[in-house]
């Protein structure tokens, strides 16, 4: 991607109910993934930016934290029947900053939306708790209140959907926001605030500061933000993880994957072959749920030949192609990045069963990658160990299925794992022992709903609160504890 210091066509921020150029004049290119054609430029905002929004939000705190939960709620619901009424034209947007294919990207619109839905919910979902009696005449009560300025860091392979984890609930809950898009697909979130402001979202509520290194490290070391909310890689989230707490806010930094697919030989093998194809090439691989390394139980050759035969035909292209399931990857660095680990697996004795690298030839513009199968891959192979985010599998083998949670348990990662099997015993044993935190037994791509906790474990999760679900609302508020005395 090619820094420049061009000032036209720029997105703009969102601060305090406006849209305003960025302070500084550094910009990256958007190109879409699918025919490098330029989109926009997005401005590589500065710590100045990012002050300005947070100022913003801190005013708006005084009064937003004081309109009632209920009118708060209602803002949603008018937020839920815009993004409704914008659904194919929000999935359309995805297509072209991300790259994945139409379905997918309707799909993420409406996880989204969910999201909202689960936001309107606010007023009970705040409630707190009372206990009459805990001494004599004396009564204790739990009410909940937002916790200030929140700042929200976000990837580029949901657009939607993750902005949408965060900022609904965070200022349903009385909160105001900070949004800090993926620079790689910020131009959907320009969207979103446009319609949460026609939704009546008062000014200074929710800002969007675009950029790179320098906003997030500019709200990490901000005194005035009091939470972060981030999704994005293992390093990155490390880093927010440790920065954020060490500045003393509360955090949740979800973060990278490497997701096991266990096929039992019991298993239905097409629903089997299905299920993995559709979540190891499904948006070319980028989803933190996507199965990326299949654990074969017993000697299974049938299976991995309808694998192959599947991936082959997997039609690849432009995701506004209906037939298309096969889209490209984010940008050409990423694609370059993932053509190492592919010389990598075969450095390392992998058996590269379907090389993708042979129908880059056929799309000359955009960042394609034909299907990729290793087999024969151990756990202690890189391409094992390390999240690739693109349309790469690894096939290990395993003689049963103690061995299978074996890898999952010897991964640094734990996101999700699925099994393939109708056997009683092995769905228990897999759901009692499985190290990831997401399961799904006989399910593609087990990603919770907006009502449940998004639920990763190990490395692929630092902080205590996960997002959506309770622990999101409890993530978004502090609790007061109040006791009272009646003898007087
Ligand atoms: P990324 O880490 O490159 O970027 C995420 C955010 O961090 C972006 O807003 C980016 O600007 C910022 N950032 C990147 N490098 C930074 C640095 N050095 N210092 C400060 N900020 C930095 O992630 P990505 O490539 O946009 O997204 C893909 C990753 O996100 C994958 O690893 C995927 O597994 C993960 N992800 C995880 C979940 C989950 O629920 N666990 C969900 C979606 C995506």
């Amino acid at each position: 991607m090619s820094v420049t210091k061009s000032n036209t066509a720029v997105l703009k921020n969102y601060i305090n109910g406006e849209w305003v150029n960025s302070l500084s004049s550094q910009t990256l290119d958007v190109p879409d993934p699918a025919t490098d054609e330029l989109l926009t430029k997005v401005p590589v905002s500065s710590k100045e930016d990012v002050n300005l929004a947070v100022a913003a939000a801190k005013e708006a705190f005084q009064s937003w934290k004081n309109v009632p939960v209920p009118k708060r709620a209602r803002i949603f619901y008018k937020y839920h029947t815009l993004l409704t009424e914008n659904h194919e034209e929000l999935a359309r947007l995805i297509v072209q900053e991300n790259g994945k294919a139409y379905k997918e990207a309707y799909g993420e619109v409406q996880r989204g939306i969910e999201c909202v839905e689960f936001a309107c919910g606010a007023p009970t979902l705040m409630m707190g708790e009372t206990l009459s009696g805990i001494a004599e005449e004396i009564d204790s009560e739990m009410f909940r209140y937002p916790l200030g300025v929140v700042g929200g860091i976000t990837p580029f392979n949901f657009p939607m959907m993750v902005p949408l984890w965060m900022f609904p609930l965070a200022i349903a809950c009385g909160n105001t926001f900070v949004l800090k898009p993926s620079e790689r697909t910020p131009i959907l979130a320009n969207r979103l605030v446009e319609l949460f402001t026609r939704a009546g979202a008062p000014k200074g509520v929710l800002n969007i500061v675009h950029g790179a290194h320098d906003v997030v490290n500019g709200l990490l070391e901000h005194k005035d933000i009091a939470a972060i909310s981030f999704v994005g890689s293992q390093p990155v989230a490390k880093y927010v993880y440790e920065r954020a707490a060490a500045e003393g806010k509360r955090v949740q930094a979800l973060s990278g994957a490497k997701n096991h697919h266990i096929v039992m030989p019991d298993a239905d093998m097409d629903k089997a072959v299905q299920h993995i194809i559709s979540s190891t090439f499904g948006s070319a691989g980028q989803r933190c749920m996507a199965c990326s390394a299949v654990v074969v139980v017993g000697d299974n050759e049938p299976f991995v030949q309808a694998l192959r035969k599947k991936a082959d035909e997997l039609i690849m292209g432009n995701g506004m192609d209906e037939e298309v399931l096969l889209t490209p990857v984010i940008r050409k660095e990423h694609r370059e990045k993932v053509l190492g680990y592919i010389e990598k697996g075969v450095t390392e004795g992998a058996e590269l069963i379907r090389d993708g690298r042979k129908e880059m030839d056929d799309h000359p513009s955009g960042n394609f990658l034909g299907p990729t199968i290793f087999d024969h891959v151990t756990p202690e192979m890189t391409i094992a160990r390390d999240e690739i985010f693109a349309p790469v599998l690894s096939l290990l083998r395993a003689k049963d299925l103690d061995e299978g949670l074996e890898y999952i348990r010897r991964s640094r990662y734990g996101n999700g794992a699925t099994i393939y099997t109708n056997n009683a015993k092995a769905i228990r044993q897999f759901r009692e022992e499985a190290d990831a935190g997401m399961l799904g037994i006989n399910v593609g791509v087990p990603a919770t709903m907006a009502f449940f906790p998004f639920s990763g474990w190990k490395d692929s999760f630092y902080g205590d609160m996960h997002v959506n679900g309770k622990d999101g609302v409890n993530f978004y508020t502090r609790k007061k504890m109040i006791t009272s005395r009646f003898d007087a």
